[in-house]
């Protein structure tokens, strides 16, 4: 049995009920075989046996009260994965299908993500099964603070920097950090994703969307092509998805649908990114009333299509993970799809990638494509540590070069132990390298 074999079916008997992180660890195990077993340094000092399990696992109980008076519980969660190269760093995610398995995903993606951006970055990841949907301001923040009354002793701006992910964004990173430093009586950087007011960096908001729609340019550039005059399908209507939506039309895209878990929206005019941010932003509601609100749009439920029947060069899946099936794959390829980037944290099925590669579509990888988010939070930690803030444009200067690095360190990689076009094993390699060589330095 090969090593990767054996490590594979060791963790998936340790891991029995675990469908997600199964799938992360497959995906990343498979494609970086010719490095892992090419060298016996990597099997001598059980690389591959330390990063697929966590440094940390903590679970807990959150207790909150609801408006009527009853008391409610919810369980919480942060998985300390890797600080092999710095710091565990990751985002915190409020959804009532939060569980183990995703959590380990997301915190085990987060390691090679980190490492990608270049910056001293490890890889953790947390959140509860507690659904914000619906809750009244009070509601969210007693959530909030009963959430940090546990985390706060796990955390810190030198140990552990959690930040947003789905349903949590400023509002609840505010009411976090407020209850952090009540505990501690410290004022530190130990969330990202703050307001502006508090030590929160200028295009954090921006940074996941916009650096995802830099890097498909960079994809694109390679082939001598570029994201102006392309129509692009977008899922998803939170954060990643308004602002990867915001850049490709500034690039001179035109951006035709968007998402929630209800339904999506097709407005062939190009959708009007001012009337989602004030139904999503601002009124909290659902993206139905997109349709009610712009003539020239269509809504469509979730249970009968998906935003991939629509025919598009570019696709960013930017709602949640197993979002686009191999069928979806199919019609997009059907449909001449160029480009695919993955603005969510494995949005594509395996099988989903697999066709997309064998259809030689252009197709980055969450790890790579996303990882804008993560880097500005780094920027944002160097900020606070140094008491600075940066301009918008300075720190979009910087978001826009980590990207081209990551993609030039992912086609590389992919050109010297893959193919040239397969960023899959190149982001995965690249970021592996730098944490495998970091472990065996660090003899832990
Ligand atoms: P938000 O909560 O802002 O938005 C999530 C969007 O996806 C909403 O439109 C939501 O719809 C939809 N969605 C969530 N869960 C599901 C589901 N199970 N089925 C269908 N639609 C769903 O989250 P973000 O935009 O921050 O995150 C989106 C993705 O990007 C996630 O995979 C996240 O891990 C990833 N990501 C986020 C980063 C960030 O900086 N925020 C950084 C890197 C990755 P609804 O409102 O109906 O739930």
């Amino acid at each position: 049995m090969s090593y990767i074999d054996k490590v594979m079916a060791d963790v998936a008997a340790r891991n029995a009920g675990q469908p997600e992180f199964m799938q992360a660890v497959g995906e990343v195990l498979t494609t970086i075989k010719a490095v892992a077993e090419s060298d016996d340094v990597y099997k001598n000092n059980a690389i591959l046996e330390r990063l697929t399990e966590p440094d940390r696992q903590i679970m807990f109980r959150v207790p909150w009260t609801d408006d009527n008076g009853n008391m409610r519980v919810n369980r919480g969660y942060r998985i300390q994965f890797n600080n092999a190269i710095g710091p565990y760093k990751g985002g915190l995610r409020l959804h009532p299908s939060v569980n183990l398995s995703i959590i380990k995903f997301l915190g085990f993606e987060q390691i090679f993500k980190n490492s990608l951006t270049g910056l001293p970055i490890g890889g953790g990841k947390g959140g509860s099964d507690f659904d914000p949907k619906g809750k009244s301001d009070r509601e969210i923040r007693d959530f909030c603070q009963s959430f940090m009354t546990e985390l706060y002793r796990h955390i810190g701006a030198d140990t552990d920097v959690p930040a947003g992910d789905i349903g949590v964004g400023a509002r609840e990173i505010g009411y976090m950090f407020g209850q952090y430093k009540r505990l501690k009586n410290v004022y530190e950087g130990v969330l990202t994703g703050k307001g502006l007011t508090y030590g929160g960096s200028l295009a954090r908001k921006e940074a996941t969307g916009y650096g995802l729609v830099y890097i498909v340019q960079n994809m694109l550039e390679k082939v001598g092509d570029g994201i102006k005059g392309k129509t692009v399908a977008v899922s998803g209507a939170g954060n990643v998805a308004i602002y990867a939506a915001q850049k490709a039309t500034e690039l001179g895209g035109k951006v035709v649908t968007m998402s929630d878990s209800t339904g999506w929206i097709y407005d062939p005019k190009g959708v009007d990114l001012d009337v989602v941010k004030d139904i999503k932003e601002v009124k909290r509601g659902r993206i139905s009333e997109y349709a009610d609100r712009v003539k020239s749009a269509e809504y469509h439920s979730s249970e009968t299509s998906k935003v991939w029947s629509v025919k598009c060069d570019i696709a960013l899946p930017c709602a949640t993970q197993n979002e686009l099936d191999v069928d979806d794959a199919k019609t997009l390829i059907k449909n001449k799809v160029k480009a695919v980037g993955e603005g969510a944290n494995m949005p594509s099925t395996t099988e989903a990638i697999n066709a997309f590669q064998a259809a030689k579509t252009l197709f980055m990888p969450a790890k790579a494509a996303n990882a804008g988010g993560v880097a500005v939070s780094a920027l944002e930690m160097s900020q606070n540590s140094q008491r600075l803030s940066w301009s918008f444009d300075e720190v979009d200067a910087k978001l826009k070069g980590i990207m081209k690095g990551i993609f030039d360190k992912t086609s590389d990689a992919a050109a010297q132990f893959s193919a040239p076009d397969d960023y899959v094993s190149g982001a995965n390699i690249a970021g592996f390298l730098k944490v495998a060589q970091a472990m065996i330095a660090q003899g832990v």
